[in-house]
């Protein structure tokens, strides 16, 4: 699953009132002015610079954020909404109206009730804990296989996915992971910046350990370390985990057995899937099979004694948040500190609330906030208008994909079928899950926890005896971002239907230029380098003619050559190739939605409405100036070295300047001239 925006929280990532005053600030800063030759306004320099650059300057970024921006402001505002309404929820019982309710205001009590989480310390993660603690070369896959079932991180995270070459199929799927350093380039570097992570990560492994009444000595915290390096050793890179065929490896157990041998590979799928499944489970898909290789060797020849505190460590660092004070300092101390540059620990509820419904509201209690969310912030007339968004740059991709120079017309006919095929979810699902068998105790937040990770697996399992349901939501409704997920789908959570990002009450122009073209982005992901190798109904498989998709490749090439030419921080470069897909998706989502408004504008005329100016704006300039206002953001230097090395979203900055000054109808708008540096000699065009 692709995701609009970088999700920056205190956690881990395993596997996102001020909004109304938002436009009306940005428009009197856009006053357009006429300038002479020689004196271009700053609209045609920097348009970033030109809508956000006073709020840049009067901004000042908490010492409890790595960022603030558009995402981040709205997801408080969503957060402080929540917290409202989950006390009113644990104040009064009555308000507890189904069984997602129920569980939520307890999960929710447990986790804000910290002095019960000092008494209670470890004692809910005992069980794990000591059958890592009694492991043996015999019994290491089964045990593997339990912490894969409780979600607990390892050098192969388990889980079931959807079949990348029959995307009606459940399917288990295997995916590198296990490392605590940020990348796994960080094992193998030797410079400032992977020195002093290397240091806090030594720092955090041996506070966890020693908090947890198990320390480690030097030689110990090596050993720990040379297993990570040889499973790091093993790894992808960001942009290699980019190719959708050397990712999809299919194995029957037998075969994955002669593939990686020492390792008991049945009984480690065994251990996952438990006694409750009704689904055969004989087939693993492999993202790295180098990683199953090194897993297999390190199996025999790690020291015991380092996969018994390497294992330790990640069921700690996993259920960090819901544990002692001294567990979660730890835990800021690097992962929010270290890695991100944070002065200070976000709000606990907030934390509390990212914990329950997980990075992307994808973890077993994340629907149950949805159901919440929209009991409180969620209208028809917004779904109504969303959809009609929806299919208005649907409308205008199509016409766009027809009129492509570069493209022939055999490969536009299958592009224009995978559009119409393409399955958009908006706003909230239309039932809510019934969390049978999820027990949620009150004052046990580690358990709850755990517990609740191991019924959604479970609930995963039943899956694979199941086809893939491509209405179904696996995202929370107050999720602030937005999706573009296997099978063929983009997804729009209530969450980020929410001005600035969408307004009821603001013209087309605004709405356009800010949701419209996150909706163009999603779409436009279907049809990035990664997302085109797909077909209509989602699986991988090749509908290109071969000269088109040189062709495609070329202008791909162009936007990767034209990142990596931006410098966020002094001497390190976007690396435009491993960020090519959320920048293709940003060209090709702006021209969309651009498109979308003036079909949007057309109706209006057509019903003799007018068009007037707004703010001494024109509709076209308004897209722009809303465009720019939800990409604006500050962040800290270390947040941002951590997005350019590991992510895959370029700055918010280049999301407004690469796209827009490759866009004509952005220069005519705003009256710029050839040669002013928001107008590209030679745009690209991709979508
Ligand atoms: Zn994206």
């Amino acid at each position: 699953m692709r995701r609009l925006f970088r999700v920056d929280r205190p956690m881990k990532p395993l596997n996102r009132t001020f909004a109304t005053t938002c436009l009306a600030a940005a428009a009197a800063l856009t006053a357009f002015t006429a300038a002479a030759d020689g004196d271009r306004p700053l609209a045609c320099t920097d348009f970033n610079a030109h809508v956000n650059g006073s709020w840049e300057a009067r901004t000042e970024l908490p010492p409890e954020r790595a960022r603030i921006g558009s995402f981040d402001q709205l997801r408080v505002a969503n957060d402080r909404l929540l917290e409202a309404a989950l006390q009113e929820l644990v104040a009064d019982p009555a308000r507890q109206t189904s069984p997602g309710l129920k569980r939520l205001a307890a999960f929710y009590r447990s986790g804000m009730d910290t002095s019960t989480i000092e008494t209670r310390g470890l004692r809910s993660l005992q069980p794990l804990l000591s059958r890592v603690d009694a492991l043996t070369r015999e019994t290491l896959p089964t045990v593997l296989g339990e912490l894969a079932r409780a979600q607990v991180d390892q050098p192969l995270a388990l889980f079931v996915g959807t079949d990348a070459k029959d995307a009606t199929r459940h399917v288990l799927t295997a995916r590198q992971s296990g490392l605590g350093l940020p990348d796994r380039d960080d094992y193998f570097k030797d410079d400032d910046t992977t020195r002093r992570l290397k240091a806090g990560y030594r720092v955090y492994v041996r506070a966890l350990m020693q908090a947890s009444g198990q320390p480690l000595d030097d030689a110990a915290l090596d050993a720990v370390l040379a297993l990570e390096t040889e499973i790091a050793r093993a790894h992808m890179t960001p942009v290699q985990r980019r190719n959708p065929t050397a990712t999809y490896n299919p194995h029957t157990l037998a075969s994955l057995q002669a593939l990686a041998p020492g390792f008991d590979w049945k009984a480690w799928v065994a251990a996952y899937v438990g006694a409750d499944t009704r689904a055969p489970a004989g087939t693993v898909v492999l993202s790295q099979p180098d990683v199953a290789r090194a897993l297999a060797v390190q199996a025999q020849q790690a020291p015991l004694s380092a996969w018994r505190h390497y294992l330790r460590l990640r069921v700690l660092d996993d259920h960090a948040g819901t544990l002692p004070q001294v567990f979660e300092d730890a835990s800021f101390a690097y992962r929010s500190g270290v890695i991100r540059g944070l002065q200070k620990p976000t709000p606990r509820v907030e934390r509390v609330i990212a914990l329950i419904g997980g990075n992307s509201g994808s973890a077993a209690m994340g629907q149950a906030l949805g159901e919440l969310y929209v009991s409180k912030a969620y209208s028809p007339v917004a779904q109504r208008r969303a959809l009609q968004m929806v299919d208005d740059i649907r409308m205008a991709a199509g016409e766009r994909i027809r009129k492509l120079p570069w493209m022939s017309e055999p490969t536009k006919t299958a592009a224009l079928a995978k559009l119409s095929a393409m399955v958009a979810q908006i706003g909230a699902p239309q039932t809510w899950p019934q969390y049978e068998g999820l027990v949620i105790e009150p004052g046990d937040y580690t358990g709850n926890r755990l517990r609740a990770n191991v019924w959604r697996t479970q609930e995963r399992l039943a899956d694979l005896g199941r086809p893939v349901d491509r209405t179904r939501w696996n995202t929370s409704a107050n999720t602030v971002n937005a999706f573009a997920a296997g099978g063929n789908r983009i997804v729009f959570p209530a969450g980020i239907l929410q001005p600035p990002f969408f307004d009821d009450k603001a013209d087309d122009a605004s709405n356009y230029g800010a949701i419209g073209t996150v909706i163009g982005h999603e779409i436009t992901h279907h049809f990035d380098d990664r997302g085109r190798q797909y077909d209509a109904v989602g699986n991988l498989r090749d509908w290109w003619q071969p000269a088109d998709a040189a062709a495609y490749k070329l202008r791909a090439e162009r936007v990767a050559q034209l990142y990596s030419g931006y410098e966020p921080l002094p001497g390190v470069r976007i690396n435009g190739h491993q960020m090519l897909g959320e920048n293709i998706s940003d060209f090709g989502g702006i021209h969309m939605a651009f498109d979308g408004l003036q079909i949007a504008l057309q109706r209006q005329r057509q019903a003799g409405l007018p068009v007037p100016l707004v703010d001494g704006l024109t509709p076209e300039q308004r897209f722009f100036t809303a465009n720019a206002i939800v990409w604006r953001s500050k962040m800290r230097e270390q947040a941002l070295l951590n997005q350019l090395r590991t992510g895959q979203h370029s700055p918010s900055r280049y999301r407004v300047l690469g796209p827009i000054s490759h866009m004509p109808a952005f220069g005519t708008a705003f009256g710029c001239k050839a040669g002013d540096a928001m107008v590209a000699a030679d745009p690209i065009l991709i979508w």
